[in-house]
Formats: C-alpha cells, sequence, structure tokens
C-alpha cells in the first residue's frame, strides 16, 4: 500500500467542523459512545500497559457505549452502559485535545480536535517510528480497504485533498503500510 500522508493529517483531526461529509461518522453502529470524540483509535490492552508505563496515561481517553436493544448493561450515575457481567465494556484510545492546525485542502490554521501525538506545525506524528507508535496507526487504512469500507484517505481526497492512495499500489501487504513522509495518522475508524 502506497500512501501520501505527508502534508494531510486528514485522519488526525476532527473534520466536522470543516466538513462533515469529509469527517464521515464513526457513531453508525447500535451502541453510539457517550464521548464526543471523533475517530477514537483504539489500542490494544498492551499498548494501553505500554503509555501507562511511561507516564503518559493523561494522552488517554476512554470510551464508553450506549448498550442496544438486549444488551447486558449497568447503570452508573444514572447511565445506563453497555456491559458484559455487570461490568462496562470500553476501549481506550489515544485523546484528540484541540490544536491550532491546517489539514490537508486548508489554507489557514484553525483549532480543530486533533491526534494527541500529531505536531500540529509539520503535521507528523511524534512518536512515529518509536516503540509506541500504535499498531491502530501503522496498519491504517489497510483493513477499511480489505473489508472494502471507505476510509478517510479517500474522504479527504473527495473534499479536495488530492490523491492520497496509490491505487496501483494499494496490495495490502503484510497490513503495513509504506508512507511518503508519514504523518502517523491515527486512523480510526479511527482510529485516526
Ligand atoms: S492515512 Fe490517509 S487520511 Fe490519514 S494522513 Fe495518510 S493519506 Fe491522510
Amino acid at each position: 500500500m502506497d500512501l501520501r500522508c505527508e502534508g494531510c493529517a486528514g485522519c488526525c483531526v476532527d473534520w466536522r467542523p470543516l466538513d462533515p461529509a469529509a469527517a464521515g461518522s464513526d457513531r453508525t453502529g447500535p451502541r453510539p459512545p457517550l464521548d464526543d470524540l471523533h475517530d477514537l483509535a483504539p489500542l490494544t490492552r498492551d499498548e494501553v500497559a505500554g503509555f501507562v508505563d511511561d507516564g503518559l496515561a493523561a494522552a488517554l481517553t476512554p470510551r464508553l457505549f450506549e448498550p442496544a436493544d438486549r444488551d447486558d448493561s449497568v447503570r452508573i450515575d444514572g447511565v445506563d452502559l453497555a456491559a458484559v457481567d455487570d461490568r462496562p465494556v470500553f476501549v481506550v484510545g489515544p485523546r484528540k485535545p484541540p490544536k491550532p492546525v491546517a489539514p490537508v485542502g486548508t489554507d489557514e490554521p484553525r483549532w480543530l480536535d486533533a491526534y494527541v501525538f500529531l505536531d500540529p506545525t509539520t503535521l507528523q506524528c511524534r512518536i512515529h517510528g518509536d516503540d509506541r507508535y500504535p499498531r491502530t496507526s501503522a496498519t491504517y487504512p489497510g483493513h477499511n480497504l480489505e473489508l472494502d469500507a471507505e476510509t478517510e484517505c479517500e474522504r479527504v481526497e473527495a473534499a479536495g485533498g488530492g490523491d492520497r492512495i496509490d491505487a496501483a499500489a494499494s496490495s495490502l501487504d503484510g497490513l503495513v503500510r509504506e508512507v511518503e513522509g508519514d504523518a502517523g495518522a491515527p486512523g480510526t475508524p479511527g482510529w485516526d
């Protein structure tokens, strides 16, 4: 797979204030998340433990879900949560604090919720190449392509973001992307 991430950051920011169509939605299932974070990129258990061991727990955020019909649920502070064995189901991913950033197709930086490790000036990921670089980021959007699901790359392309995926090179070799000037996108559906 050949991605053109340089200068993009399309999947690293919350596009809803810029272009809702380009943002898409990660609230399509029967269990909507309780939070308003867009495109949370879920981490594995070991990745979460690694960030916590490094003192970076503040870079992470949990996501809880409303229960679907017939789901087990647990009520906490008056809120029903999807649960298994009376324990809430959750995922953990990188936070998206607001940053002044100008992703692909925009000229001026503006305050957008952005992947916690995204450098808003260079549009590069600060932990790309690091041991802590999440697998979700390393493989995005390979799984989407394999499942024939829309990617952020295609959405930002459609919104005027140029040619992000090289179709001629879009075999999913190892589901690990080869990038030109990688932005370290968390992907998402993140998991941007
Ligand atoms: S993965 Fe796609 S949307 Fe994300 S930075 Fe790279 S080209 Fe842009």
